[in-house]
């Protein structure tokens, strides 16, 4: 019998507010949560923070019986029971880190018919399978991380493989799959595996719009790095990321960002479990604020605060860019993305790709990374048709949207650049000839007697960022081509010496430097509160008193409160229960535990 939607929609807001002190649904969910309770199976595509849990958590706690998790990561696993149990739902995991004992507990209280949730690795669910097909009421099956069972992914589990299984032992049972990365391939993989034939799919958009996006290009050495200095000055005590192309990358950058004073810690596939575990722990505790990383760091990391991701140099592909980011802003407050990227970036990718064992996919791989780096159009727009995904407007959250370029005729300046290849006869690489425009004295240029060139220093009057800018430009224009067979040396093109001889024009786009605005000035609000500064300084003394409360009960900050609901409690300032447990995100659990210490501090702050 089809349940009445009315109802289903009246019941789940209560229980949403009851439990995860939200008033209304992220988009999809709502849909999903029907289309599960009528019996149906399903597969949810949304992107990280698009709200997946809620899917199968909300069928779980409107039916009777329990659901199964299937989860691949045993950290995920402990951080959803934990931020479940916080929130009054009875949840638990079986798993091979509590003793038989413990997972014993577990089964008997799942026998008592009094657990709604439990967490389980495949493994195990298979194993005990006869077990749980018989003796306890299931209310649904759901698969996180469903693109696991895909050997085309990059992720694959070979025990995912077993889990069609479930649908024979449990025929009426809805199976929910959920996952934020699965192309056409993996999602029919993801039907067939799991014997789901007619499992409604739910694509919701992968648009992350609270992230902002941002690509500088040019910089290199201590100029960057300064830069990046800016960007943490404007991110002070805000958890982030930032991606390397190297370990060794990522150990240099992490000491130099510690001694100017910030916490900072390398992470790489190179340091042992226990330093591994060291720094991801801290980073989940708040005690790191930054951890330069290889792409290693972040799977299975679930903090929802993290409100910044620094891209050092270029990724290898938009995939990769994707994902890193997405580590960003997961509770859906703004958060900044930085790309920076270089010339130096394309060839040390361009060397590693030659490597690879699929030199053709990767390279065009490569190329399209590079396409979205030296846009000129919507940053949002090129990124998500990577995906398949169209918008019919530009962002506004991109800084293409917030900067559009600005041209001029920028032919003198190539012809500058053209002829100084020209007097050398084709065979000087990029850095060189940024020195003989620059008119440098270095033993190079001195040795090769460049500096006796007529062109040597005649273009002074651009600093070694703007005319890394424009080189990069006229590269990308095709106005030379770097011959990298031939160590990197710059080849005039047809269209180049069309230019040279002032057979034709080109317009260059003005390079502008970017300066990092202090927060406050910051005028794009997305999905955000705008904080007073009175505000923000109660807003860091609620992050105070939830970095104690963690401590004391031993759980991850952002499990107390996310930076959403402090944001909100600084700018409502509850001072009773009631007014305390309107706010956003804060359900019946958290007000009993929670709004005494807060509402205190709140009232001796005003
Ligand atoms: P995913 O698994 O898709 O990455 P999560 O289920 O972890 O996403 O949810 C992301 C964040 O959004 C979490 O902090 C969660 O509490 C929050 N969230 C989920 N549903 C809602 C809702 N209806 N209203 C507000 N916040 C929500
Ligand atoms: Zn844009």
């Amino acid at each position: 019998m089809p349940i009445n939607q009315e109802q289903l929609k009246a019941d789940s807001l209560g229980i949403l507010r009851r439990f995860y002190g939200y008033s209304s649904f992220l988009p999809m969910q709502f849909e999903v949560i029907s289309h599960v309770m009528n019996g149906g199976d399903c597969i949810v595509l949304m992107p990280t923070g698009g709200g997946k849990s809620l899917c199968y958590q909300m069928p779980a706690l409107l039916s009777d019986g329990c659901c199964i998790v299937v989860s691949p990561l045993l950290a995920l696993m402990k951080d959803q029971v934990d931020a479940l149990i916080a929130n009054g739902v009875p949840a638990a995991s079986i798993n091979s880190m509590q003793s038989e004992a413990q997972n014993r507990e577990v089964l008997d209280l799942a026998l008592s018919g009094r657990l709604k949730l439990l967490y389980i690795s495949p493994e195990r669910l298979l194993n005990d399978l006869q077990y749980w097909s018989k003796q306890i009421k299931i209310s649904l099956i759901a698969i996180d991380e469903a693109h696991c069972i895909s050997q085309w992914g990059h992720d694959f589990r070979p025990e995912y493989t077993q889990l069609s299984v479930l649908k024979e032992h449990f025929p009426g049972v809805p199976v929910v799959a959920l996952t934020a990365t699965a192309d056409q391939i993996t999602r029919d993989d993801i039907r067939k595996q799991l014997n789901i034939p007619d499992a409604k799919l739910f694509l919701s958009s992968f648009d992350r719009k609270n992230i902002s996006l941002t690509v500088l290009s040019g910089y290199s050495g201590a100029d960057k790095f300064n830069t990046l200095v800016k960007f943490l000055a404007r991110h002070h005590g805000e958890s982030g990321i930032i991606y390397c192309f190297s370990r060794k990358n990522t150990e240099s950058l992490a000491a130099k960002l510690q001694k100017r004073g910030l916490i900072a810690e390398a992470f790489h596939a190179g340091l042992s479990v226990a330093d591994k575990n060291i720094v991801q722990t801290g980073f989940l505790n708040d005690d790191i604020q930054i951890v330069c990383a290889t792409v290693a760091f972040g799977m299975g990391i679930d903090k929802s605060n993290v409100r910044w991701v620094v891209h050092y140099n270029m990724p290898q592909n938009m995939e990769s860019y994707y994902q890193e980011i997405g580590r960003a802003g997961r509770d859906g407050l703004e958060a900044d993305a930085l790309m920076f990227y270089s010339y130096g970036d394309v060839l040390s990718h361009n060397r590693f790709v030659e490597e690879s064992g699929q030199v053709q996919l990767n390279i065009q791989k490569l190329e399209l990374m590079q396409r979205y780096a030296e846009s000129s159009i919507c940053r949002r727009r090129i990124l998500l048709s990577y995906f398949n995904e169209r918008i019919d407007h530009d962002c506004g959250n991109c800084d293409v949207c917030k900067n559009p370029p600005k041209r001029f005729d920028g032919s003198v300046l190539v012809q500058m650049a053209l002829s100084a290849i020209v007097r050398t006869n084709q065979k000087i690489g990029l850095y060189t000839l940024k020195d003989i425009l620059r008119g440098s004295s270095n033993v190079e240029i001195i040795q090769a007697r460049y500096h006796h060139l007529k062109t040597y220093g005649v273009g002074r009057h651009l600093t070694n960022l703007q005319w890394n800018a424009y080189l990069l430009q006229m590269q990308q224009l095709g106005i030379f081509e770097v011959a990298y067979n031939e160590n990197n040396h710059l080849k005039i093109t047809p269209y180049g010496a069309d230019i040279l001889y002032g057979r034709a024009k080109v317009q260059l786009t003005e390079f502008v430097k970017k300066e990092f605005v202090e927060k406050q000035t910051r005028t794009e609000a997305v999905l955000d509160l705008d904080l007073s500064a009175t505000e923000q300084e109660l807003f860091d003394q609620l992050k105070a008193l939830r970095y104690i409360i963690a401590q004391q009960e031993h759980k991850k900050p952002y499990m107390v409160f996310s930076d959403k609901t402090l944001k909100a409690m600084a700018h409502e300032r509850p001072t009773t229960k009631l007014a305390f447990s309107s706010v956003f995100g804060v359900g019946d659990m958290k007000t009993e535990r929670y709004w005494k210490r807060f509402t205190d501090l709140i009232k001796r702050s005003i």
